[in-house]
């Protein structure tokens, strides 16, 4: 269900965006659940006719965005026989719609046969990590291994097991993982935080000029001189318009849900919305000739800095 505050198209890109790089970052969890109240307004309906949410029993829990975790919610009758939640880990205690405990199982399956799919990658799947890494069958001369995830602490026995798989095409939900692997091992890889989003319908769609330049390295030469022409100082401009704009939905977000404070866009957030790097984000915002930014970036979550913006 769509909220039934008026939204702009901007505001509206803004959560589907949001929404659809939540659901990506779930696939990496154990056992990820989505719960509404991380995010108001996207249509939850669309992941759940793909199958990729599955409505799991409502819990007294909702999620609050300063613990940046589901947390217990208290039930207060009053004397005229009225219900009321609370969310109390934080204070202000703050009323919780009914609503905002709706919370999902979410499942990789549909997407990764999605995927498959569009990619034109078939035969059989075999974990070779449990829980972790899978082999993904091929397409034509090219071989395929999903990776759930990978972290600094496990990265040394994951890349054990992958350096057996030299020719191999890595996919991840994460851009963040394969630039973990980047470190040790020299495969091409494919995130689908860069590669996929979610069109006006809530449609899962992939960019297949990307896929492409990665899996045929001839065209990704060409794209990658592209991306150089882009000096650091265009990118600082761009980082500043994305930060703005950021403070502009902090703005409405704060008079839309009461007094509710949007949280600072991560780094990774900020490289898939102005298709800069991350490590080239992270670079930018320790810059310290930029001071525009890196003010922008440190108050992005001071009402008093978004209010006055
Ligand atoms: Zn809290």
């Amino acid at each position: 269900m769509i909220s039934t505050i008026q939204q702009s198209p901007k505001r509206e890109k803004f959560i589907r965006d949001s929404f659809w790089t939540k659901v990506l970052c779930a696939f990496a969890y154990d056992n990820p659940r989505f719960y509404a109240d991380s995010l108001h307004g996207a249509d939850y309906k669309s992941m759940e006719r793909l199958g990729i949410f599955v409505r799991d029993t409502s819990e007294m829990y909702a999620y609050c965005p300063r613990c940046k975790d589901d947390t217990p919610v208290d039930v207060f009758h009053d004397k005229n026989g009225k219900t009321t939640y609370w969310r109390v880990c934080c204070f202000p205690i703050k009323r919780i719609n009914p609503k905002s405990f709706r919370v999902w199982q979410v499942r990789v399956q549909p997407m990764m046969d999605l995927f498959r799919e569009q990619t034109g990658i078939k035969g059989a799947v075999t974990e070779i990590i449990p829980n972790q890494v899978w082999k993904w069958g091929r397409r034509g001369q090219l071989s395929f291994v999903y990776v759930r995830r990978v972290t600094e602490d496990d990265l040394k026995s994951v890349a054990a097991v992958l350096k057996h798989f030299p020719e191999s095409i890595f996919i991840t939900p994460r851009t963040c993982y394969l630039e973990t692997l980047d470190i040790v091992l020299p495969n091409r890889g494919i995130a689908w935080d860069c590669v996929s989003f979610l069109d006006e319908n809530y449609t899962i769609q992939f960019d297949q000029e990307k896929i492409k330049a990665i899996i045929q390295p001839e065209v990704k030469m060409k794209t990658e001189s592209l991306n150089r022409r882009g000096s650091r100082e265009v990118k600082i401009t761009r980082l500043v318009e994305e930060l703005k704009e950021h403070y502009r939905l902090a703005k409405d977000h704060y008079y839309a849900f009461d007094g509710d404070i949007l949280p600072r866009p991560t780094q990774e957030e900020l490289a898939k919305r102005t298709g800069i790097c991350q490590g080239v984000v992270s670079r930018c915002l320790k810059d310290k000739s930029a001071t525009v930014l890196s003010t922008l970036w440190k108050n992005a979550e001071n009402i008093k800095a978004i209010l006055n913006s």
